[in-house]
C-alpha cells in the first residue's frame, strides 16, 4: 500500500463551521493571540484562557466532520494514510481517520500545568478553575501555544520524509514550524495542495494546486488518487 501523508490546517474544518485563523472573519480577529494562546497569557489571566478554549470545546460538540474529513478517512480503503494536523479539533478522528498526529495539541484533552506527561480526557466541554491534576496543579488545555515547543514535530517530519504522496489541505503555511513540513517530503513524491485561495509555495517539486474548498477538492482528489495510484 502506498503511503499518503495529509498535512491539514484550519481550512479543512472551515466548512464544518469552525473558523480559520488568519482570514477575514477568522477566529483570531476577535481575540488577541497574546491574550489567549501564549504561556504569558496563561500566567497573566488563566480564567480568560480557560474561557476561550472552553468555548472552542463547546462548539466542537455542535459541529460535524465535512466531506473533506470523510474523503481523507475513506482513502484508508486504498492507502496507508497518516494525517498530520495543525487542528486542535477532533473532526478527522470522528470522520474515521485512524492515524492522526496533532501537532498543536487536542481540545478534548487537558494536561497538568506542572508535568506535561500527565494528560487527561475531558468529559464534556469545560476545564474549570480548581480542576487539578494528580500532583495538585491546575489543569490547562492540552494545546501547544505560540512560543512553546512542538513535541510531535520530529515524528511529523519523519512521516513527511517517508510519504509516497503528500496532500496539503486548508493551511496557509504561515505557522512555523508546521509549515516547514512540506519541504521534508521526497523530491519525486507527488504533492497536492487543496485551498480556495492562491498560496505562494516556494521550492516544492512535483506540486499540483487544486484551487477548491476542501469539501469539493478533497473528494475529487480522492477519486483521482484511487484511479492513478491505488
Ligand atoms: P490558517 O487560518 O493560517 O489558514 C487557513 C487556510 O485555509 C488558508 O490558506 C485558507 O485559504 C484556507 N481555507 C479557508 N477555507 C477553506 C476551505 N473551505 N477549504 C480549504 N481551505 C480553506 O490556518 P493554519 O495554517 O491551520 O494555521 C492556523 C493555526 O491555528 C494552527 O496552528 C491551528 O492549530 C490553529 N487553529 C485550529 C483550528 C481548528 O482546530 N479547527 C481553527 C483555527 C485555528
Amino acid at each position: 500500500m502506498r503511503k499518503i501523508v495529509v498535512l491539514s490546517g484550519a481550512g479543512v474544518s472551515a466548512e464544518s463551521g469552525i473558523k480559520t485563523f488568519r482570514e477575514t472573519g477568522g477566529l483570531w480577529e476577535e481575540y488577541n493571540i497574546e491574550d489567549v494562546a501564549t504561556p504569558q497569557a496563561w500566567q497573566k489571566n488563566m480564567e480568560l484562557v480557560q474561557r476561550f478554549y472552553n468555548a472552542r470545546r463547546k462548539q466542537l460538540l455542535e459541529v460535524e466532520p465535512n466531506p473533506a474529513h470523510l474523503a481523507i478517512a475513506a482513502l484508508e480503503e486504498h492507502f496507508d494514510v497518516h494525517v498530520v494536523t495543525q487542528n486542535i479539533d477532533n473532526l478527522h478522528e470522528r470522520a474515521g481517520s485512524s492515524k492522526v498526529l496533532h501537532l498543536h495539541g487536542e481540545l478534548t484533552k487537558s494536561r497538568s500545568s506542572v508535568d506535561p506527561e500527565l494528560i487527561y480526557d475531558i468529559n464534556g466541554w469545560e476545564i474549570k478553575m480548581g480542576d487539578l491534576c494528580e500532583k495538585g496543579s491546575q489543569l490547562r488545555p492540552h494545546i501547544v501555544w505560540f512560543g512553546e515547543m512542538v513535541p510531535e514535530l520530529e515524528n511529523a517530519a519523519r512521516l513527511a520524509q517517508t510519504a509516497d504522496i503528500l496532500i496539503v489541505v486548508g493551511t496557509s503555511l504561515n505557522v512555523y514550524p508546521a509549515a516547514s513540513l512540506i519541504h521534508y517530503a521526497p523530491y519525486d513524491a507527488p504533492k497536492f495542495l487543496v485551498d480556495p485561495n492562491e498560496l505562494f509555495v516556494d521550492g516544492v517539486t512535483n506540486l499540483t494546486f487544486i484551487k477548491e474548498k476542501a469539501g469539493v477538492g478533497m473528494p475529487e482528489l480522492r477519486e483521482k488518487l484511487i484511479a492513478d495510484w491505488a
